[in-house]
């Protein structure tokens, strides 16, 4: 344990935000807001640090770290080729929640990179992330701010309860407003290839680049003894202490599934996460707005609810889509642990 400085910042300019910086060059553990979820930061070129960064999560030492720069111009600092390819999708959505694969540079450290030959790198546009990078002076390499195996955080609470005394300080900068982290792309003879879906959706994708496939493990689970392309893809990620069902389909459809399950079920004590303007008859009722943006949004929180509630048993509403939609499956289901009933 550690004494974890806790520091409410809401002003990028905030003066604290350059000693900050100065935590992370100097080799320390720094938790940040930014547009996706909370970032747990160390400085990329600090072997060491990183490892703590692993040790801090409880983190498998060989899921690796996402790269965070504040500018498209510090891209060759990290990786030693940029193709065409890279700067167009930067381009077009950067800064925000896109993290391209591209061939590491041999001065990165191999801990960040989990002894691959590529790094993630993207470019956060949180203010306050991006004035941490610019304070700190250094790349950010920086995983999700949870513990391994509990969900991403997106408001400051998640990240005290998982990280307090085990870094040297968390800046409390609000709720993050995308909710879930970031698309997660490759790139392979002029296609793009989504590894793990996000707020930059296939259709932004396709707006600049010609081809654009969706991992096949980003539906599917990977098989034992399976090396999918992104390493994070093959642990299992949260699942709350309630037994989660989505009843996906039609809005009202499966609102009128889920109703008629509550009423058969008097015993448990039940959960619901649904879209707004739909009554329920249970204990708890957690509203995921009207669409899949604001379903992603509050998705982590409200699983962090239904544990901390007491919550046995929750279902999910959920229609799909191929955009938001998708980055809230892909989260949902394995929260679910396959338990999704199509109507
Ligand atoms: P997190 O930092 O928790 O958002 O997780 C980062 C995600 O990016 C994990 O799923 C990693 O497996 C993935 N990732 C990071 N670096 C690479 C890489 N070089 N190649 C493929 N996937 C990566
Ligand atoms: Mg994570």
């Amino acid at each position: 344990m550690r004494e974890t400085k806790i520091v409410k910042i809401t002003d990028e300019n905030d003066i604290r935000i350059s000693e900050l910086g100065g935590i992370i060059r100097a080799g320390g553990l720094v938790c940040f807001p930014t547009e996706t979820v909370y970032g747990l930061g160390a400085n990329a070129f600090d072997e060491n640090a990183a490892y703590k960064v692993f040790e801090a999560k409880g983190r498998p030492s060989d899921n690796p770290l996402i790269v965070h720069l504040s500018d498209i111009s510090q891209l060759e600092t990290v990786a030693r080729e940029v193709p065409e390819e890279a700067y167009k999708l930067f381009e077009a959505y950067s800064p925000g929640p896109l993290t391209v694969i591209l061939k590491k540079k041999e001065t990165l450290p191999a801990a960040v990179t989990a002894g691959l030959d590529t790094v993630a790198v993207r470019i956060p546009s949180h203010p306050i992330a991006r004035a941490l990078i610019n304070a700190a002076g250094v790349p950010i390499a920086a995983p999700s701010s949870n513990l391994s195996g509990k969900p991403s955080p997106t408001k400051a609470e998640h990240v005290i309860a998982d990280m307090n005394g085990r870094v040297d300080a968390i800046i409390d900068g609000g709720m993050c407003s995308v909710g879930v982290e970031s698309t997660v792309v490759e790139l392979a003879k002029g296609t793009v290839n989504i590894l793990r879906p996000g707020g930059i959706t296939k259709t932004d994708l396709l707006k600049v680049i010609d081809e654009v496939k969706i991992d096949r493990h980003v539906t599917e689970q990977v098989a034992e003894g399976e090396k999918p392309k992104s390493p994070g893809m093959k642990y299992k990620h949260y699942a709350p202490d309630a037994e989660v069902t989505v009843i996906a389909g039609d809005k009202q459809k499966t609102f009128d599934e889920i109703r008629s399950r509550i009423t058969d079920d008097k015993e448990t004590v039940i959960g619901v996460m649904c879209y707004d303007g739909f009554a329920f008859d249970a204990e708890t009722v957690l509203y995921m707005g009207d669409d899949n943006i604001s379903y992603a949004e509050r998705l982590f929180d409200a699983l962090r609810q239904f544990d901390l509630l007491g919550v046995k048993k929750v279902y999910a509403q959920f229609e799909e889509d191929e955009d938001y939609g998708l980055a809230v499956r892909n989260r949902l289901y394995k929260a679910a642990g396959g338990r999704v009933i199509h109507i």
